[in-house]
């Protein structure tokens, strides 16, 4: 049995306010007040681990111990198949210092240009951890094709070069609401909030 959030205040180790505020919404109506790793100060720790797990729960771990307080952090990427799973933990690094995503897609485009499997799919993990150094640990996922031309202006990151398995529409041609019934970010926190904040 997952350990369960009893309420109150929860960090979210994240200094990005849209992503803080989408949080607050999906976990407020269970009971979670957020505040953010920004808000509190907190330093922002090395991602330095080689898995998504392992970032995750650096980032959970270290603005728990911190803060006294439980804390929720997220780790994300894409991970094509025939580039055995890259650009994975680096999916952010490989736009660059100016977050250029035209640049990413370009790099993923040429590294796939004599490969026939296209498939790939989108990773999240949640991390929530506990001031005494527990956590428990949720992975999302959501399988598709790699597409090109890019297409569509919804969305961020690689969302114009991936259609979901049984869609035609990439992510970035999906209205946002739809790209959240079905996201690996989704189906993560689906995961997390069954285990650790319904009743
Ligand atoms: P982070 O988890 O916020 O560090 O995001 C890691 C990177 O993964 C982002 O910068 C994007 O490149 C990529 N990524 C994660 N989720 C998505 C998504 O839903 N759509 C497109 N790109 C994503």
């Amino acid at each position: 049995m997952a350990r369960r959030f009893e309420g109150g205040k929860l960090v979210i180790a994240s200094h990005n306010p849209g992503k803080v505020r989408e949080i607050g919404e999906l976990l407020g109506p269970h009971g979670a007040e957020v505040i953010s790793a920004g808000e509190l100060n907190l330093p922002e720790p090395v991602e330095d681990g080689d898995t998504f797990i392992a970032n995750a729960l650096i980032k959970a771990r270290a603005a728990a111990a911190a803060s006294g307080l439980p804390a929720l952090a997220d780790d994300s990427g894409l991970a094509v198949t025939a580039l055995e799973g890259r650009p994975g933990i680096h999916s952010a690094r490989w736009a660059g210092p100016n977050n250029d995503f035209d640049i990413a897609m370009k790099k993923i485009e040429a590294a796939l240009a004599d490969k026939s499997d296209r498939s790939a799919r989108f990773v999240c993990v949640l991390a929530l951890c506990w001031p005494d150094g527990q956590c428990e640990t949720f992975e999302g996922t959501v399988n598709g094709t790699m597409v090109w031309p890019p297409r569509g202006d919804q969305g961020f990151g690689y969302d114009p070069v991936f259609v979901p398995k049984g869609h035609s529409l990439t992510f970035a041609e999906m209205k946002p609401k739809a790209k959240q019934t079905m996201s690996h970010r989704a189906d993560a926190f689906a995961k997390l909030v069954a285990a650790c904040f319904r009743d």
